[in-house]
């Protein structure tokens, strides 16, 4: 069975820094084969019958189904380890650092799972009445409260299933008041340094999407922005810090420029990471913004899970929120108002990723204020320490200062013929997983760092210890390099076919299983 392209990732392996010298894990073992399958073998014992037996084939008639279903036949201990050894195959930030740049790798704190596994959360129906469902309702209150007061908004949804999906939702709200003033607009600006669900976004919602060159420092040129800002344009996408690390300093400016065309700022909240506690998006101009909830509020992301993207705005853009919303009724208990002409909408089925909320809730109300704030610092503060560390060896193109993560070039690497795959592939053997490459698309070779706040100073040297072995590994032996990673199940993987053409499912071979 080709599982190959089922491990992207590769494999967990243990810390080492000698140069090229890598350990077999035991889960790795090429002998530990994948399928397990030989005809006959059982996990289960049925007990034998205690009821009438009953002739299947006059209950089903031709539903009957003739031949064995084509099942992979297993004993217990094989079907356990099976499923343990394939946990082990995907990296995971239970097993060590993960500074995927961009995605806020963090630590998903155990109490939220704890809590979101309550019985009474866990087992509630989404269409269980309003009455019998006040204590849900005062979970998603209480989280768009705080949310509320963390953004400075005045108004939320938390329907949006994921960032993406907030910033679909979050243009449609920007459209809705436009149109709603007789004044629909055709432009949305976006800079070049955006993630590219920005002008995906833009544009899926009808609008033509209008490039902003960034300036020397990696931010937006206020002047530029000055002069391509008109009564046609609906808005600016803008993710602050960007997604350099920077923070928008000109931000008043920027909104200043925006409203008094009568446009609206948007704000990707992706990197709120850095921010929570300390700055208010509500506070310097934006009207409309997503959280990424499986981001910058610890809640589980990767390996596809579900996600959260609330919506927080302004007050004018209230009247166009999905329906429903969240209301407190006349006898004081909550319930969701339908009544909202002017709402763009539902964007998905019930009422959001609800137990996204639970985790997220969790997490702000074992934080507190401080614990929020001191997170935001402690997460810039690592990403400078691993920039203050590294940047002797890595050339880092914009030198603005840092917010929660770091950006840093392959230029120097790559006159040695190593690009920032190669060393991304490197990291891999000395045990983490790697940073997030080529992106943003500003910086060519990008190597993008985000340690978030969940490391503690010795993980960070490791890590920082491993980026400088392999800058020494570049200049010494960079085949090593190129090649890597050597500790890994498999090692490069056509990732072209892998998208293309997944392997997602069991099939049973010739010689085994089934019937
Ligand atoms: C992660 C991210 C998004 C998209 O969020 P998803 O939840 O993955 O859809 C958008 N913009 C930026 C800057 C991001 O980092």
């Amino acid at each position: 069975m080709a599982t190959e392209t089922m491990n992207p990732v590769g494999a967990p392996t243990p810390r080492n820094t000698t140069l090229g010298k890598v350990r077999t894990h035991p889960t790795q073992n090429e002998g530990l084969i994948f399928e397990k399958s030989s005809p006959g073998k059982r996990a289960v014992r049925l007990a034998p019958l205690d009821v009438p037996e009953v002739d299947a084939a006059t209950l089903l008639g031709d539903a009957l189904r003739v031949e064995a279903a084509p099942l992979p036949e297993v004993s217990e201990i094989e079907i356990i380890r099976h499923f343990t050894r394939l946990s082990t195959w995907n990296y995971a930030i239970d097993l060590g650092m993960y500074p995927l740049g961009s995605c806020t790798m963090k630590y998903n704190p155990r109490v939220n799972e704890f809590v979101s596994r309550l019985e009474g959360i866990a087992e509630a129906h989404p269409y269980q009445p309003e009455t019998l469902a006040q204590g849900s309702l005062k979970v998603v209150r209480e989280l768009e409260q705080c949310l509320m007061e963390i953004t400075g908004m005045d108004a939320i949804t938390m329907q949006p299933a994921a960032g993406a999906h907030g910033e679909f939702t979050g243009i449609l709200l920007v459209r809705a008041y436009h149109e709603s003033r007789g004044n629909a607009r055709r432009k949305v600006i976006v800079p070049d340094s955006a993630h590219g669900t920005n002008p995906a976004t833009a544009a899926i919602c009808g609008y033509e999407v209008q490039n902003l060159k960034s300036n020397a420092l990696g931010m937006v040129d206020v002047a530029e922005l000055e002069r391509i800002v008109d009564e046609d344009t609906a808005a600016l996408m803008l993710t602050n810090p960007s997604t350099i690390g920077v923070f928008e300093s000109e931000i008043h400016r920027i909104a200043d420029v925006l409203h008094a065309k009568g446009a609206l700022l948007y704000m990707d909240g992706a990197n709120m990471n850095a921010l929570v506690g300390k700055a208010r998006p509500g506070d310097f101009g934006v009207d409309v913004m997503h959280l990424n909830l499986h981001k910058t509020f610890s809640t589980p992301h990767g390996g596809g899970g579900p996600g959260s993207g609330p919506v927080a705005c302004k007050a004018i853009l209230e009247p166009f929120l999905p329906t429903p919303v969240l209301a407190r009724k006349a006898d004081g208990t909550l319930g969701w108002n339908y009544d909202r002409p002017q709402s763009v909408g539902r964007v998905r089925a019930y009422y959001g990723n609800y137990g996204m909320f639970v985790r997220a809730l969790a997490y702000i109300l074992a934080n507190g204020p401080d614990g929020l704030r001191q997170t935001t610092e402690d997460a810039v503060l690592n990403a400078n320490y691993i920039r203050a560390s590294l940047e002797d060896l890595y050339e880092l193109p914009y030198k603005t200062a840092s917010m929660h993560e770091v950006v840093f070039s392959d230029r120097r690497q790559a006159t040695r013929g190593v690009k920032t795959g190669d060393i991304a592939k490197r990291i891999i053997d000395y045990g983490f997983h790697p940073f997030t490459v080529s992106f943003p698309l500003i910086v060519s070779g990008a190597l993008m760092i985000e340690p978030t706040e969940s490391e503690s100073k010795e993980e960070l040297d490791r890590f920082i210890e491993a980026m400088r072995a392999i800058a020494q590994e570049v200049e010494e032996t960079p085949e090593l390099v190129k090649n890597a990673p050597h500790s890994t199940r498999v090692s490069r993987l056509d990732e072209a076919t892998a998208a293309r053409k997944p392997v997602l499912r069991w099939r049973p071979t010739t010689n085994s299983g089934g019937a």
